[in-house]
């Protein structure tokens, strides 16, 4: 059957970079992407970064300028719920407004912050930050509080720790593992996170559990450590991690399990149905197993696959996850994929003293994922070197003198 009518449903930046490519590769049919926010699609990364530091302005986060979506004939919904699919009827539901039929289905619908099950936990003074008004209210407070406690040191977390205290706020970041990032970076490098916001200041406290936010007429004024000490702050930051918004998918009986569960070609278990973006659980082929990406290149580049699935039936996503962050003077980006503790060894090049260095995860002689921190243009070079699986020369690999497209690999 001919695809003549798309919906998208989530209109964050997998929804609109998806609207994107199915006008880029020649659909003329119908494309409604529907919303759930007030704004147009925007980027998130700035939010905990320079929009939150008051360095950027709002037009600058937006994905497509307000115009773009009547000149490429996307009709934008914004403001509204999709509540149901019904997959037999090929329709979805909206609150508010009149059922859309489609014939391709993308569900885009990203992920939400996890929420902490603490008393006090929903005080005013409490903040999550995930929406562009979550970073506003976040401006504000940084602009009034003096001391400011954020729980979770995982990305989020941290670059909001970086924020707040070169915006001069007092910082303190618990966490319940022994480092920063541990999950994620094991760790040699997670230490070495750890130790950049220590030398700027932030008083970090690890393996401690938050048995309440503490209030006093209903506003936050801290929190309780298990030991029983406690932290005062005039605001707290909960960045615990993030749940993919699989609600509808699971209501309507697709596969779901640590988000919708979709193949390399970004399709659910309904042929008519796919997933994009933070709420897709892919299939990698290069990895060999589903991984969900709750990175921003990830919700950019799944995109095209997904519109041309959507109008061939064929595509394979297999791009390397990739991401970046910013803190302090700090910038870094990581590329390749790694499961806690399934690499041997971690091969520094450069100066991790000087925070000047390029990490590789390495197990055998085989490089599984990189991270270039303020050394830049070696993205392509790693990602090279993880795709060919070789065996790599640990030495020259190690060696900052050996250009890294130079380095054997057999
Ligand atoms: P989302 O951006 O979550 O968009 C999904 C949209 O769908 C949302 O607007 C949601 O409200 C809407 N929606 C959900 N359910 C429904 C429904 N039923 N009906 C209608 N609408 C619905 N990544 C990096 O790689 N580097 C970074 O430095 C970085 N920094 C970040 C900083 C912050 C503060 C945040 C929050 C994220 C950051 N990320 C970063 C992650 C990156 O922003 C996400 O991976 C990306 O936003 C995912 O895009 P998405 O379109 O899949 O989902």
């Amino acid at each position: 059957m001919a695809t003549n009518r798309i919906v998208i449903a989530g209109a964050g930046l997998a929804g609109a970079k998806t609207a994107e490519a199915l006008r880029g590769q020649g659909f003329d049919g119908r494309i409604t992407l529907v919303g759930n926010e007030r704004h147009r699609p925007y980027n998130r990364p700035p939010l905990s970064k320079e929009y939150l530091a008051g360095k950027s302005d709002r037009d600058s986060v937006f994905v497509h300028q307000d115009g773009w979506y009547p000149d490429n004939d996307v009709d934008l919904r914004l403001g509204v719920e999709v509540t149901e699919i019904d997959r037999a009827a090929r329709r979805v539901v909206l609150a508010g407004a009149d059922d859309l039929s489609y014939d391709r289905l993308l569900l885009a619908t990203g992920a939400a912050p996890r929420r902490l099950p603490v008393p006090g936990a929903d005080a005013t003074g409490v903040h999550y930050l995930r929406r562009l008004e979550d970073s506003e209210t976040l401006q504000r407070v940084i602009a009034q509080a003096r001391r400011l406690v954020v729980i979770g040191a995982g990305w989020i977390g941290l670059e909001v720790a970086a924020t707040a205290r070169t915006a001069g706020l007092e910082v303190t970041v618990v966490e319940a593992a022994r480092l920063p990032l541990l999950r994620v970076l094991g760790p040699e490098v997670a230490a070495i996170f750890a130790q950049l916001h220590r030398d700027h200041g932030v008083d970090l406290r690890f393996q401690e559990q938050i048995t309440e936010i503490t209030q006093a007429g209903g506003r936050a004024t801290g929190v309780r450590l298990g030991d029983g000490s406690h932290l005062a702050a005039d605001a707290v930051l909960v960045a615990v991690g993030v749940e993919p918004n699989v609600r509808l998918a699971a209501e309507a009986g697709l596969d779901v399990h640590n988000g919708i569960v979709v193949d390399d070609a970004l399709h659910t278990n309904d042929p008519h149905i796919l997933a994009a973006g933070d709420v897709a659980n892919a299939f990698h082929p290069l990895l060999g197993r589903h991984v969900r990406v709750e990175h921003w290149a990830n919700a950019l580049n799944q995109p095209a696959a997904a519109a041309a699935a959507m109008l061939t039936g064929t595509a394979s996503y297999h791009e390397l996850p990739y991401f970046y962050t910013d803190q302090y003077d700090l910038g870094m980006e990581y590329t390749g994929y790694v499961e806690p503790g399934d690499y041997d060894r971690v091969v520094f090049r450069g100066n991790t003293e000087a925070r000047e260095f390029v990490a590789f995860w390495v197990r055998g002689s085989r490089v599984l994922a990189g991270m270039n921190v303020n050394v830049w243009d070696v993205v392509d070079p790693i990602n090279a070197m993880i795709r060919s699986g070789g065996q790599v020369d640990l030495d020259q690999l190690a060696d900052p003198d050996c250009p890294l497209d130079e380095v054997s690999v057999d």
